[in-house]
């Protein structure tokens, strides 16, 4: 089932996620829930809050990125099918230079900035079957995961941005709280006028 995406503005954005417990009721379903809702709006990643739950809970699918062109034969290569859940995810450590990358949001539709984070994380989590795993991971695999960490923690790309940008930003941001904006996607607005 296709879930409306929350948007920016709706405080289940701002909340740090929930640990989720091995017998969470209907987990199976929510995360096949999450695939779709995924997919149908050609995201490579969604977290939890963004369907107004705050749990520790996101999925990757990075496919899309493999065809891009502006990446190597091996970058592609292991963007190529990586399709993975994260649960109780706890990054452990941010190494390597700061980098910019152009990132977006389902949660913020039609904005694109440049943000800058360091190019490899350590990360422990769950998979779907609570198997725990600890893994390294850089360059653009580890900016989706990192960008739907923040979900988890409550932080949001834009607030990564310098003060000039976020002020730039502001009328938009505020539009798409209010449903001011064209979306191809199921979504719900926080600020949005309710029709009498
Ligand atoms: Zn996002």
């Amino acid at each position: 089932m296709v879930l409306p995406i929350v948007a920016y503005g709706d405080p289940v954005l701002r909340k740090v996620g929930k640990e989720i417990e091995k017998d969470f009721p209907k987990l199976d379903e929510l995360i096949e829930n999450m695939w779709e809702t995924m997919y149908n709006a050609s995201g490579v990643g969604l977290a939890a809050p963004q369907i107004g739950l705050p749990l520790r809970l996101f999925i990757v699918d990075a496919t899309p990125f493999a065809e891009d062109d502006d990446l190597t034969d091996a970058e592609q290569k292991t963007l190529e099918g990586f399709k993975k859940v994260f649960i109780n995810a706890k990054i452990k450590e941010e190494t390597g230079k700061d980098w910019a990358f152009n990132e977006g949001c389902l949660s913020i539709p039609d904005v694109r900035e440049d943000v800058s984070r360091k190019d490899t994380i350590t990360i422990t989590y769950c998979d779907g079957d609570f198997k725990e795993h600890t893994e390294t991971y850089d360059g653009v695999l580890a900016r989706i995961i990192q960008h739907e960490y923040d979900h988890i923690e409550g932080i949001l790309f834009t607030d990564k941005l310098s003060s000039l940008k976020k002020r730039l930003l502001k009328g938009r941001l505020a539009n798409i709280s209010k449903g001011k904006i064209k979306v191809e996607y199921r979504m719900r607005f926080p600020n949005m006028k309710k029709a009498r």
